[in-house]
């Protein structure tokens, strides 16, 4: 199976079909790549492949250009983030030095520089059915197979505080919330206190400007994006698919995940948008079409 699909990443990329898409979807508009933990060999690829076709720019940059209504130039313009804060992005270091302040790390305040686990990290657990109820459920739940968000874990599985302020000198450091909930299926003040509170953490702990949120899992509803707005942050991250411009939602920004692949063919077909605008004729959006809570049902149902 994986033999079949580096053989359709291969043809896709060499069909030029990415180049194609590229130039008509890319040109002129932010791309914004997800990565999680991927090893510095392969992201090395992949960076070199960015550096030669795209120009990238911090969030920042973009940002700022948007809000001040100017249009972006013509060339392809590439923003790289990586979600979590897993202790393995600190290899990466170096390479994000390459590009000092280019890379926003979305970082979960309450789990990095700690010994705490990542619950969707628990063995055996199939995480999918956990997104979809309260998030009181959800802790229950994962009490049940023994994770509790609070306990240490015997492996650290998040950056150090150490580690965290050597990327902070590379990159840009935003929130990821405190411990990575569903926000759609929290109460409200639930969700204030992971959206506002990792603010503040991170801030304080790092002596850091916070300054964007990405949504855990690409999950959200209006509340959490007027919460957001209200903890006083500039734009919050999806997984919405796609590309953006000046007239992008700042807190709707389209995101393409690139799956930590280390297949620098797969890679280049999905950085380009095509995987994702062929995958999407036959999968529709998951993300940021869930109704507002309601009474009756988990309040992300
Ligand atoms: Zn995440």
């Amino acid at each position: 199976m994986a033999l079949v699909r580096r053989m359709v990443f291969f043809a896709l990329r060499w069909s030029f079909l990415p180049w194609l898409h590229s130039l008509w979807r890319q040109r002129g508009k932010i791309t914004i790549l997800l990565y999680h933990d991927i090893p510095p060999e392969a992201f090395s690829r992949h960076l070199a492949h960015i550096e030669r076709h795209y120009a990238l720019v911090s969030l920042g940059q973009y940002l700022e250009a948007a809000a001040q209504g100017r249009p972006l130039g013509r060339e392809k313009y590439l923003v790289v983030t990586f979600d979590d804060g897993l202790r393995g992005n600190f290899a990466l270091r170096e390479l994000f030095a390459r590009h000092p302040g280019k890379v926003t790390l979305y970082l979960c305040s309450a789990i990095v520089g700690t010994r705490r686990g990542f619950w969707f990290l628990t063995e055996n657990l199939d995480s999918g059915p956990l997104k979809r109820v309260s998030n009181a459920a959800r802790l229950t739940a994962l009490e049940r197979v023994g994770f509790r968000q609070e306990a240490e874990c015997p492996a650290r599985q998040a950056l150090s505080d150490e580690e965290v302020l050597g990327l902070a000198a590379v990159a840009d450091i935003g929130s990821h919330t405190r411990f990575h909930p569903c926000l759609p299926c929290c109460q409200d003040d639930e969700a204030a206190g992971e959206i506002a509170g990792s603010r503040e953490e991170l801030e304080t702990r790092y002596h850091l400007r916070v300054r964007t949120l990405s949504y855990p899992n690409g999950d959200y509803c209006d509340r959490d994006i007027a919460q957001a707005k209200a903890a006083g942050y500039a734009a919050g991250i999806t997984v919405d698919h796609g590309v953006n411009d000046q007239h992008t939602d700042p807190f709707r920004l389209r995101r393409i995940s690139v799956n930590d692949t280390t297949d620098i063919n797969e890679f280049i077909v999905k950085a380009s948008g095509l995987w994702g605008a062929l995958t999407g004729v036959f999968v529709p959006p998951r993300h940021g079409r869930r109704p507002d809570p309601s009474p009756r049902k988990p309040p992300c149902a």
